[in-house]
This record gives structure tokens, sequence and C-alpha cells, in this order.
């Protein structure tokens, strides 16, 4: 049976997080607001008016183009590209074609086996968004604040090859425009969306087929469900004898399937041309950089940091390099704390993450600080209170506001170190429950846990576990 691999491209859509919109200013970020309220002459694109550029687009698209390890272009251009849509006012979309902010450049994707892979990047541009078209019974409604909001839109090279690899590159890419302040890649608000060029080929060949485009997703999970759904349909045309087509496919969420909107528009349709009312986008020497001296350590540089100095394996370091305030916490908690590093990213990933997600907190919004965590972790390394007791603290300290000591002193959560106390309550337990005992003793040594948890249950959670193993044996034995 013939082994086929998948060939998936990514065109991304990056929603700048500017106040203003691209070309007027006009309020970029709409969410929430009244359809054609943030709108004006400019962005709805009436006669006689002129663009005039939104510097800090410029400089966001720069810093996103160095942060992708592209060149970043000292001098680009803005183009037309024409197309007729309601929902575009101009007739015409400014973008950028062939010089645009970026070029080249690539973004390490995290593979499943701890190493990375080069993902390349064809194209970087900024470019204008349209506004949005609003299907009702019998009419249609046009929404025009969206027009104009700034846009940076990255076009993979076919470098992907499951779905998987498709949905942790767009994961590793929003966490890194989050990192760098550019955009809050918010997908549930249109934030950051999309397309993917899908083809198969024969495992090892290097031919590339036809691919067709599943446009607009606007959500990680259900792209790469649409993306494996294609690559299936794909391989099952192929095999029965069939040819692939480039079509354009809408993803349906709720019906799982992909439906065809169009037959794939060329680039000759939108005859791009230079914009005659924009100069050329100029930066100089200094401005790139400073750009690229003020990058913050990226992501993927700290999680090598993380695995190299710290002996972090990868899928924790990933994990605690996925958000930079998390990742700067935990930065802190290890300046805090003196123990193993390796102990303090499991309190992170275990304890921490979990109260994060129960409670819908933020990191920014803690009351447990890296300090107050580090000093929960040294009472847990003393022994003064247990590893279950500890993984509480967490949870009360933050719950309560109180710092963890005077919860401790309260609550009487000291461990029970005292072994004759313990001792006590083994013998407690031991001749409570004739039954265990007798099966421990004719080799049923697996009963032991049961018999730990009930001097645990005794003690109210306070006794030493090694302790009271080592004192339940030598009693029974
Ligand atoms: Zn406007």
């Amino acid at each position: 049976m013939t082994q086929y691999e998948a060939v998936i491209g990514l065109e991304i859509h990056i929603q700048l997080n500017t106040k203003s919109k691209i070309f007027c200013s006009c309020k970029a970020d709409s969410w929430g607001d009244p359809p054609n309220s943030n709108i004006c002459p400019v962005c709805t694109g009436q006669p006689g008016v002129l663009p005039v550029p939104n510097q800090t687009v410029i400089e966001k698209g720069a810093t996103l183009a160095a942060a992708m390890h592209a060149e970043v272009r000292r001098e680009s251009f803005f183009d037309r590209k024409n197309y007729f849509y309601p929902d575009l006012p101009k007739g015409y979309q400014i973008t950028q074609y062939d010089l645009a902010i970026g070029q080249g450049g690539y973004l390490e994707l995290p593979l499943e086996d701890g190493t990375t892979r080069r993902i390349g990047i064809e194209k970087m541009h900024i470019e204008e968004d349209a506004g949005k078209t609003i299907h009702k019974p019998g009419r249609r409604l046009v929404d025009f604040n969206r027009c104009g909001v700034p846009l940076v839109e990255m076009v993979t090279q076919p470098d992907l090859r499951s779905a998987d690899e498709a949905a942790t590159f767009i994961r590793t890419l929003r966490s890194l425009v989050r990192w760098i302040g550019v955009s809050d890649a918010d997908m549930e608000k249109g934030k950051m969306r999309f397309d993917a060029n899908v083809s198969i080929r024969e495992a090892g060949a290097t031919v590339l087929n036809p691919k067709t485009e599943i446009k607009n997703m606007n959500s990680i999970e259900h792209g790469r469900e649409a993306i494996e759904v294609e690559i299936e349909r794909q391989i099952r045309e192929v095999e029965a004898g069939g040819t692939i087509e480039s079509w354009t496919l809408d993803w349906d969420e709720e019906s799982k399937t992909l439906s065809k909107m169009r037959s794939k528009e060329t680039e000759a349709d939108y005859r791009y041309f230079k914009e005659p009312d924009l100069l050329a986008v100029k930066l100089s020497e200094d401005q790139v950089t400073e750009i690229i001296d003020n990058l913050p350590e990226l992501p993927s540089v700290r999680k090598e940091r993380f695995i190299e100095k710290h002996g972090i394996p990868p899928k924790e370091s990933g994990t605690l390099t996925s958000d930079r305030a998390l990742s700067d916490y935990f930065e802190e908690l290890l300046a805090a704390y003196s123990g193993e590093p390796r102990t303090a990213a499991n309190w992170v990933i275990n304890d921490l993450l979990g109260l994060l997600n129960d409670l819908g907190l933020a990191v920014e919004e803690l009351y447990l600080t890296p300090a107050r965590l580090a000093a929960i972790m040294q009472l847990v390394d003393e022994g003064t209170v247990n590893t279950s007791t500890g993984r509480e603290l967490v949870r009360k300290t933050q719950e309560e506001k109180k710092e963890p000591a005077a919860i401790v002193e309260r609550e009487g959560l000291a461990q029970l170190t005292d072994t004759s106390a313990i001792e006590d309550l083994c013998k407690e337990v031991i001749a409570g429950s004739p039954d265990q005992v007798e099966q421990y003793r004719s080799g049923k040594k697996g009963v032991i846990g049961w018999l730990i948890g009930q001097v645990m249950g005794k003690s109210g959670g306070k006794a030493d576990p090694q302790a009271v193993r080592q004192i339940l044996t030598r009693l029974l034995e």
C-alpha cells in the first residue's frame, strides 16, 4: 500500500494591537462595539481622502519580522490588491506585495521528541483588514468597523507534515506574538485566524501536487480537525484513481465537513500595483537596530536556556515558556528557591497551572507570588509539612490571601514527626484491622498501602508517610 505524507502551508492573519487603524485615527479594536461605529471617510474609502500610515503599525510589523528571524526591509512599499466585495468599499485592499516589511525568516517548530524543525516563512507583510459581511435571511448587512484594522499576513513554506504540526505551529506563533507584545492573538475574537494549503504526495517524494485551501479558521483545534479531514479525503480520492483539484474549502465546525466555496483565484486576478497615495516605508539603520535590540529574550531561546542551564526536560520547558508572564514568574521562583529547578518546574506545572485554571486567574493577579510559593516549597523540603499538605497550602495561600507560615501555624498543619506518636497511631490501626493484618502476614504485602492510609487519616494527614511505612513494616514483621 502506498504511504502518503501531507504537505501543508499556512497563511496566518495577525491583528496588531495598535490603538488606531492603519491609515486613519479610528479606533482599531471594535470588539463589542455597535456596527459601523468606528469608521471615517478614509477607512470607508470615500472619494478624495488620503491614507496616512500609522507609525506604530510599521514598528510592530518590523518587530514581528525581526522576531521571526526575517530580514527587516529598510525600504518597503504598499500595493493595491484589486477585487470587488461588498465589505471592501474602496474596491481594493492596501497591502504589500513584492517588497514587504519582512523577507524570509523561520519559526522553530517544537516536535514531539523534544527536538525542533525550522518552518520557513515565504512572505510576511503588513496590510489593512476588510469589513465584515453579515448574512441575514433575504439581506446582507455590512459592518465597516474592521476596515483598516492593521494586520500582518504571514505565509509559511509548505514545510508542515501533519495536522498536529500545523496546530503546534499556530500555537507557537500565537505565544510568540503575545510574548513580544504585538498582538493579543485572541482567536475567538478573530485577532488571529488562518488558512491552510493542503496537498499529499507519496512519502519521501519531492513533488508538490495540486493543493486545496481551507479558509478562515479561528480555532486551533477546529483547524487541526479540518486539515486532518482534508488529508484523509485527498488520500481516499487518489486511492480511488481520482485527482485533486485546486478548490477553496470552507470548514463547518458543526458537521465536521468541508464544502467547496469556489475554484481558487490566482494572483493575477488581483492586478497588484504600487499604491500611488503612499510613499515608500523607510526604516533607518538606527531604527532597525533599535527594534532588534529591544526584542525581549524570545521564548525559543529561553526554552533552550531552561533545558541547558536548569536541566528541565524539553516538554516542561516548552510549557514554562508558552506564556511570558508564566515564564517570568518561574524565573522569579528560581531566584527565590534554593532547591532543584526541576522541583520548582513540577510545582508550577502540576500545582500552579491547575490553580490558575480552576480560579480563572492570570499570573499577574496571583496573591501567591513566587516568593510565597518558594516558601511553601521550602516548608516541604525541610519536612515541616508533607507534600500533600504543601499542595493544599498552595491553594489555601491563594484563596485566603494569608502567608503560608501563618496558615501552617493557625491550622496546626506541621507534619507529625514525633515517631512515638506515629507509632501509637500505627498500633491503633493494627489492632483495629485484624483482617488486613492477616492478609499482610500471609504474603499480600500490597495491603500496607491501605494501612498507611488509615494511619494518615487518623493523623489528619499530618504524619510523615515515609515514617508511617517504616514503623508499620517494623510492627507487622
Ligand atoms: Zn477611519
